[in-house]
């Protein structure tokens, strides 16, 4: 299943993406007047995992022909990040592709043990949501596309082979750097955390859609340009470690976002470095789960 936060006639609402319309859940749960309690938002559907998502099963099939009058096209609706507003701080993997690695320095680069930095949540946008540039601040904006897990149950001390049930979903990260204030102070935090630089969507893929997240094509391109062409299972840490690895000593609530880490082709990686500029647009596709547009303000 795949879910989506938006906005129709400027309310936010959350539903299903089926046959590439959107099920407005809010607005079809008032209309049928169903006795199930139904979340108002997405982020509780998370948190209230599986039996979350048997409802929704349950209220489409009892919904029937009415689910066609709470369905729309993609061009009526604003898509918004798919938990737009996100608890806390989006956690990232930093330097987890080989290729990657050795592009921002040398074979010495590649991580020895998992290297963790994080984005504020005023960074969270979604899909076709404009970029701001930056320009005062940065001349040296850059992209990463990849794919993020969608934390669906609290946890500590989680064994990877375990990891699994933790999750909720798969969705996608674009996360754009100011690769000149990543440098300039020791730590990630302001290169990483300017206002939009947290492109998340356009859905939420169940964990049920993905066989293996460690086997999927993953592809950057700005302005119909690819970049970045890379798959999961170059990941030098897997999902189960990372979770396994960040639980041991901090508890994972439902509805964290874990950002993997990118690939080789990043603007920095090429020489002379392609950072983005004004207007540029900007593709992360995955396969399975979705492709995420956005555009730099012009
Ligand atoms: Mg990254």
């Amino acid at each position: 299943m795949k879910f989506a936060s938006f906005k129709i006639n400027e309310s936010e609402t959350y539903g299903v993406v089926e046959q590439g319309l959107l099920i407005d859940l809010v607005g079809l749960m008032k209309d049928i007047k169903c006795d199930l309690s139904f979340p108002n938002e997405l982020l509780q559907g998370i948190e209230e995992g599986e039996e979350f998502i048997d409802r929704v099963l349950q209220i489409l099939r009892k919904a029937g022909e009415k689910v066609k009058e709470h369905s729309y096209e993609e061009s009526m609706i604003t898509w918004l990040s798919p938990v737009p507003n996100v608890k806390r701080n989006i956690i990232c993997v930093g330097k987890n592709y080989r290729d990657h690695a050795i592009e921002m320095g040398s074979e010495k680069e590649i991580p020895k043990d998992i290297m963790i930095f994080t984005k504020a949540t005023n960074t969270v946008v979604g899909h076709q949501q404009t970029v701001f540039h930056h320009e005062e601040l940065t001349q040296e904006l850059d992209y990463e596309g990849e794919l993020a897990v969608v934390i669906g149950k609290k946890g500590k001390c989680i064994p990877p082979e375990k990891a699994l049930d933790f999750i909720f979903g798969y969705t996608i990260v674009n996360d754009i750097t100011a690769r000149d204030l990543q440098k300039k102070h020791s730590q990630f935090f302001i290169g990483k955390s300017l206002d939009t630089t947290c492109p998340m969507g356009p859905v939420v893929v169940t964990k049920d859609e993905i066989d293996d997240p460690h086997s999927l094509n993953i592809t950057t391109r700005i302005n119909t340009e690819i970049r970045q062409q890379s798959n999961t299972r170059e990941m030098i840490f897997t999902i189960p470690y990372i979770i396994s690895t960040l639980s041991k000593g901090m508890t994972l609530e439902a509805g964290d976002i874990i950002a993997t880490g990118t690939p080789a082709g990043v603007g920095k990686g090429f020489s002379p470095p392609r950072f983005l500029k004004k207007g540029d647009i900007v593709e992360v596709s995955i396969e399975s789960v979705g492709v995420l547009t956005n555009q730099l303000q012009a």
